[in-house]
């Protein structure tokens, strides 16, 4: 008889520890990775030319993304992006809207309402297709002051990019949206040494009048940009969402030029690689890392294992239809496994940063 209380503290003890293996720890910070136009040959392409190693190998789940928009079989960087930003699939060369133009918010956007740090950190202008998915809602893609106008309209903390000339040589308008953010208590910044100086609150850093240049001209910009993001952004306790694209992953592909793309790759892969550093340190941080679309229709036919001498091909100058590989890593990556359409993330990081059930 007097054994119960023995027994009863064992099922208790059990029930504890079963629903500690189980419960899966969730993130508090997210970083999204876009290599514009990357597929696995890209991907292949940048890990022979790094002697048969990429950082992203670090990354623990693997799964796939369909690409597909509204009106298109093929997207284009528009749909795509506002697939991955917004959670729907819209036409082509749409920004932040559904098919019916009506404006959808973005997860940035919606992390920045629940009091998450947002940030966003490209290799182009900051009003390019992809960055322009995650803060504007616009009918067509090519409206590059209208996009920069709506960097205002929201909350975001940090920016880094090109795209200078639409925010202060504008001519739909008299504005001034340099000064107009300095009045928001942006720091602006127009060298990446100033970028690399703010270590608080919000800053703007407007690198280049229109696109960034490629490498190797664009030197450590994505990746130091990126540092200081991380950086900044971990100062609120809240967490944050930040996004980073390698972008002429894409222009590299367009050009069928792999030599370009090789640094292209390895470019997005050294960011990626403080990144999970980051992740690792701060173990609250989950990564996922995926590409709007694959460009170039490229595929590898021979080559030497471990160097940059590759057969290439390309079945086309424009994008292809095929699915495209996703990396994930840290707390809650466990989600991104499988084939997932591309309009799937926003939902799973609602959930997994307890926005939505
Ligand atoms: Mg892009
Ligand atoms: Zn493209």
């Amino acid at each position: 008889m007097n054994k119960t209380p023995n027994k009863l503290l064992i099922i208790i003890l059990s029930v504890f520890l079963i629903q500690s293996a189980f419960s899966q720890k969730t993130p508090k910070n997210v970083v999204f990775m876009i290599g514009d136009g990357m597929g696995l040959a890209q991907v292949y392409a940048g890990m022979m030319a790094n002697r048969n190693h990429l950082e992203l190998e670090r990354c623990t789940t693997i799964g796939f993304s369909k690409t597909y928009s509204a009106d298109n079989f093929t997207t284009d960087s528009g749909a795509g992006g506002t697939a991955l930003a917004c959670g729907v699939k819209t036409r082509n060369h749409m920004i932040g809207m559904n098919p019916d133009s009506v404006a959808v918010q973005s997860i940035l956007e919606e992390a920045s309402k629940f009091k998450l740090s947002t940030g966003i950190v490209v290799a182009c202008a900051l009003t390019h297709a992809t960055p322009a998915s995650y803060i504007a809602h616009q009918v067509n893609r090519e409206m590059n002051e209208e996009i920069a106008t709506d960097y205002l309209k929201t909350d975001i903390d940090v920016f880094i990019g090109g795209g200078r000339k639409y925010f202060d040589d504008r001519t739909i308008d008299d504005r001034n949206l340099t000064a107009e953010l300095r009045e928001k208590k942006y720091k602006i910044a127009y060298t990446l040494d100033e970028v690399k100086a703010v270590t608080h609150g919000k800053l703007a850093g407007l690198l280049y009048e229109d696109q960034n240049p490629g490498m190797p001209e664009r030197g450590t910009m994505l990746p130091d940009a990126t540092q200081t993001a991380l950086n900044i952004l971990s100062n609120n306790k809240k967490g944050f969402f930040l996004m980073v694209e390698g972008s002429q992953i894409d222009w590299a592909c367009h050009n069928n030029n792999y030599v370009q793309l090789m640094k292209e790759m390895l470019d997005f892969d050294q960011t990626i690689g403080k990144v999970l550093d980051f992740a690792k340190k701060d173990g609250n941080t989950l990564v996922i890392i995926t590409a709007d679309h694959e460009t170039g229709g490229m595929t590898i036919i021979d080559g030497e294992v471990g160097t940059d001498k590759l057969k290439v091909l390309y079945s086309t100058k424009n994008h292809s239809g095929v699915p495209v590989p996703v990396y994930a890593y840290g707390p809650g990556s466990e989600n991104f496994s499988g084939f997932m359409e591309n309009i799937s993330f926003k939902a799973k990081i609602e959930k997994l940063l307890k926005f939505k059930k």
